[in-house]
């Protein structure tokens, strides 16, 4: 079959379309024809190396995937070959505290496809049964390949961890990234007032679209002094920041007495310079949140299916022109995901 496979870490042109050989479905897995993946953070993390986590070579990544089941092995039940499918990437053992509990991101053996087994930039991808999705006929491969990572990511963090609740003001930086897309729908849909930032007035446009209130330019202004200035002083009761170094300090400064600040992710950096004042005198709390419960998965992913809440595709291109969307991600010159079919 063809896939993208990289054999060292580095930029873009790491990555080659290739023949590899087909995988098969283990106990418990099913077999599935990619029509669509798309591309994810984690995708060039990966690819670029992450340090302190060895990640085997040669690799093929790709955590979100959508299409039809091929083979499945003879003790899976309750799909049928054939079926069109999503997958929630991440995989829990269903055994632990954690997973008894109904927090499986949690689980001591959490994997994800594309970072501990191989992933979807590949015409077949073999993953066990229990994270397979069946999607109705009104979502398309591509659609349904959008949404799980970034939908499930920002559901968990705001509406399980986080606790957004109506009337509240909630504040999303970075607008134009897959999370940001889905944790906007998400505010706006739970009756939240948001505020987005965003680096361009063309993503704040489309951020309005979206369901944004209230748009600050990040670029010509500062971000948490212009929160301050449209919040009377108060500060927002949630900010959801998946920026990291760039951000946090402000991030904090833009809570309220006793806002929550959720963090996802760190695009521009983990290791931020911190103030602790503006967490204990503001008695601001820190929630820090990675993909989430099988729970979760199902409850956002039957908003997408209802048309509730719409994956926002910046564009679809070939899977063998993969360099080009890692450039395009890298670039921040996307608004949504890209996908790969
Ligand atoms: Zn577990």
């Amino acid at each position: 079959m063809k896939a993208v496979v990289f054999e060292k870490h580095g930029g873009p042109e790491v990555l080659e379309y290739t023949e590899v050989p087909e995988p098969k479905a283990g106990p418990g897995e099913v077999l599935i024809e990619v029509k669509a993946t798309s591309i994810n953070h984690i995708d060039i993390f990966l690819r670029r190396g992450m340090p302190g986590i060895k990640v085997p070579l040669p690799k093929i990544v790709g955590s979100d995937a959508a299409g039809i089941i091929r083979q499945m092995a003879p003790d899976v039940s309750g799909l049928t070959v054939g079926q069109r499918v999503t997958i929630n990437p991440g995989i829990s053992c269903g055994r632990c505290e954690f997973c008894a509990a109904g927090f499986g991101s949690q689980c001591t053996s959490y994997a994800m496809v594309g970072e501990n087994r191989d992933g979807a930039y590949a015409e077949l991808v073999a993953v066990p049964a229990h994270i397979v999705l069946p999607i109705p006929d009104s979502i398309s491969f591509e659609e349904a390949a959008a949404a799980p990572l970034v939908f499930l990511t920002a559901w968990s963090m705001m509406v399980t961890k986080g606790n957004i609740r109506p009337g509240e003001d909630v504040l999303i930086l970075g607008a134009g990234a897959g999370v940001g897309t889905a944790a906007i729908q998400i505010a706006k849909m739970t009756g939240c007032r948001v505020f987005v930032t965003a680096s361009n007035d063309e993503k704040l446009e489309r951020a309005r679209q979206l369901g944004a209130d209230l748009l600050i330019n990040y670029k010509t202004e500062e971000f948490d002094k212009k929160i301050r200035e449209l919040t009377n002083k108060r500060g927002v009761d949630v900010v959801v920041d998946y920026i990291g170094a760039d951000t946090w300090v402000r991030s904090l400064r833009s809570a309220c007495r006793g806002g929550r600040v959720l963090t996802c992710g760190a695009t521009t950096g983990f290791a931020p310079q911190t103030d602790l004042r503006q967490i204990f005198f503001r008695q601001v709390q820190v929630i820090g949140s990675t993909m989430g419960s099988q729970r979760d998965f199902l409850d956002v992913m039957k908003c997408v299916f209802r048309g509730q809440l719409k994956p926002v595709i910046d564009r679809v291109l070939p899977l063998r022109e993969v360099r080009r969307g890692h450039e395009l991600v890298e670039e921040r010159a996307v608004f949504g995901k890209i996908v790969l079919n």
